[in-house]
């Protein structure tokens, strides 16, 4: 543990015991918050990771004190080569877990449980078709919902990701929480925040607090129940009383959860991001290539951590194009 206060604790007495590792840019939906609608400028498949090199950095990452790992993307099961990639991270001391759009997550079940995957994140962000096709560019409403069904069938314990915009989606908010009354899963509603490329505004985003009021309203208070957040969690977690399930509010934007963030990123092309919000990047890819050793610039990358939100530590900085213009696209950063 001293190696890991060593080269994976910030100067804000931060310890980072998860990663984030996106293994791919590309998807197989366009939804608008998270991807411009020109597509994003893809990195020469040459500069990508393979999955040695994905092993080769997480096995590090795990010796200095990483204890979670999770897979995202742009969309994580279309990247062919996933079953070995899940097959050598296995082989680590970690939680493996992943977050997908679903659509193809049927075909994978097997290989998900060979590898010891229990934790599904999966992104929805309507219960309606016709609103699903106009968020994601595709027609691929029915196949996410079965295949949340499928997962929470088959033993997997789901949460599902709904980013809500204003006039679009939060009408759908009660909806969703009853979509949890039968189905042991967690809605999580993740407020919209700003990215390359999105278009985002703040007067488009739905906070914690207008979540909160359309609960308020649909239930009687005391069958509102506030549940008790895990270590590190980035969500506040509800239940409605005698519902299987439960919903959680993630808001980055008007509550951020800096405090007790334990995460690091690692981008597809090997750059480690210290912070979603972070406007630079430490290449660890290139030097892993070069054959040297990737902890001093781990070390550091997390030691130039900011302490709120890659330094848009209030609501004015964030709303600043500027300064949230300098990150990348949400689809190459993975959430
Ligand atoms: N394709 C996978 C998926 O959709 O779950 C994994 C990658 S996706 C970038 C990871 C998460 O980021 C999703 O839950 C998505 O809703 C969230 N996300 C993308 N853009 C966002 C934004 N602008 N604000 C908040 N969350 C966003
Ligand atoms: Fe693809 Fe996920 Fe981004 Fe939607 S949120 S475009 S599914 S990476």
């Amino acid at each position: 543990m001293s190696e890991n206060k060593k080269i994976l604790q910030d100067t804000h007495g931060r310890d980072h015991a998860y990663l984030r590792i996106s293994l791919i840019e590309r998807c197989n939906l366009r939804c608008t918050y998270c991807m411009p609608e020109e597509g994003v400028k893809l990195s020469p498949k040459s500069h990508l990771m393979t999955y040695e090199e994905i092993y080769a950095i997480a096995k590090t990452f795990v010796k200095h004190g990483v204890t979670k790992i999770r897979l995202t993307g742009g969309e994580p099961l279309i990247r062919k080569d996933i079953p070995v990639i899940l097959e050598k991270l296995a082989t680590l001391p970690v939680e493996l877990s992943i977050t997908s759009n679903a659509v193809i997550i049927d075909k994978f079940i097997d290989v998900l449980k060979a590898n010891g995957v229990k934790k599904i994140n999966v992104s929805l962000d309507s219960l309606d078709a016709t609103k699903f096709k106009h968020i994601t560019r595709r027609h691929e409403f029915q196949k996410v919902y079965d295949n949340i069904l499928l997962l929470v069938k088959e033993g997997f314990t789901v949460k599902v990701n709904a980013v809500l915009m204003k006039g679009f989606n939060d009408n759908e908010i009660i909806d969703f929480i009853n979509f949890t009354k039968d189905l042991p899963i967690s809605v999580r509603f993740i407020e919209f925040m700003p990215f390359d490329g999105n278009k985002w505004d703040m007067s488009k985003m739905v906070s914690y607090a207008e979540v909160m009021q359309y609960v308020d309203k649909a239930f009687d208070k005391n069958d509102i129940v506030r549940l008790k957040d895990a270590a590190n969690d980035t969500s506040k977690n509800y239940k409605i009383k005698d519902y299987k399930g439960a919903f959680a509010i993630i808001s980055s934007v008007t509550n951020p959860f800096c405090d007790s963030c334990n995460r690091l990123r690692l981008t597809a092309n090997g750059q480690l991001k210290n912070c979603l919000f972070s406007s630079t990047e430490s290449d660890l890819l290139t030097t892993l290539r070069a054959g040297k050793p990737i902890e001093p610039i781990i070390k550091k990358a997390v030691q130039a951590k900011f302490k709120v939100r890659g330094g848009m530590d209030t609501l004015e900085k964030l709303q600043e194009p500027k300064l949230h213009t300098n990150n990348r696209s949400m689809i190459t950063i993975g959430g």
